[in-house]
């Protein structure tokens, strides 16, 4: 029961102008119930573009896209947008939350979009601010936040809906070494708990080394897919 499933995705930019790139070249990656796996990749080998095609943010040139089984060809616009809003949560390097409104707001406004009400939506996100650690914090701007702590909103904010996959690109990346080990093991602790399933890209081999499997991307192609025990 994959969670995730792509089958031979496969991306062109430019395609017959000049510029052309080819970026993914027949991926193949599933991600099973409950797993966590990293994506490790240079930069430029496409792990951005694969994030955005398995999240549905973009669309691959070939290949299939299934989430928790239901496969996404065909699908309307609406559709793709109402099975992204509820069943993926994505965390960048960047935390991308609302300046103008609080913390918690930042968790509290994806959820009214999903029909949730208010009260619930508010308890909710205070109950996951507080597991990972800025339960204090609710009510300060992210301004007034440390990265750490603008991190750790982001990431109550994805899991805000409650969904099957995480998808996460580099979440620490925007942290220094420490607080980034921290902070990650905030992250880790929290998907653990939920029994989320997640795709987290990493440049930090430590990190991916405590996910439980790693899949390695280079130049448009899986190259090894290696557990880790
Ligand atoms: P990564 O996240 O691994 O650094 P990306 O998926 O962002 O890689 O990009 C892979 C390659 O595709 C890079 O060479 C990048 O310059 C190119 N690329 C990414 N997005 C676009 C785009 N919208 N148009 C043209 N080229 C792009
Ligand atoms: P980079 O991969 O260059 O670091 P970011 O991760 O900061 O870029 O950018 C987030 C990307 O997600 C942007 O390309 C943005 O266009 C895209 N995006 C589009 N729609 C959404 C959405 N609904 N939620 C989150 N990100 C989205």
């Amino acid at each position: 029961d994959a969670v995730l499933n792509l089958r031979g995705i496969e991306k062109t930019y430019n395609k017959g102008q000049p510029g052309e790139v080819q970026v993914l070249r027949g991926i193949d990656l599933s991600v099973s119930r409950g797993e966590v796996v990293a994506l490790v990749a240079p930069s430029g080998a496409g792990k951005s573009t694969l994030l955005h095609i398995a999240g549905l943010l973009d669309t691959a040139d070939r290949g299939q896209v299934a989430i928790a089984g239901q496969e996404t060809a065909g699908l309307s616009d609406a559709r793709r947008t109402e099975l992204r809003r509820q069943d993926i949560g994505f965390i960048y390097q960047f935390h991308h939350l609302l300046p103008e409104f609080s913390a918690l707001e930042n968790i509290v406004l994806p959820q009214l979009a999903n029909g949730v009400p208010r009260r619930d939506a508010a308890e909710r996100a205070q109950t996951l601010l507080a597991r990972v650690g800025v339960g204090h914090r609710g009510g300060h701007r992210p301004a007034a936040l440390s990265g750490g702590e603008q991190q750790r909103v982001a990431f109550c904010r994805a899991l805000a809906n409650g969904p099957r996959l995480l998808l996460a690109d580099e979440p620490t990346g925007n942290l220094d070494p420490a607080t980034s080990d921290q902070v990650f093991g905030a992250l880790m602790d929290l998907v653990r708990e939920t029994g989320l399933s997640a795709l987290i890209a990493t440049h930090n081999l430590d990190l991916a080394a405590r996910m439980d499997r790693v899949v390695r991307l280079e130049a448009g192609s899986v190259v090894v897919a290696s557990g880790i025990a």
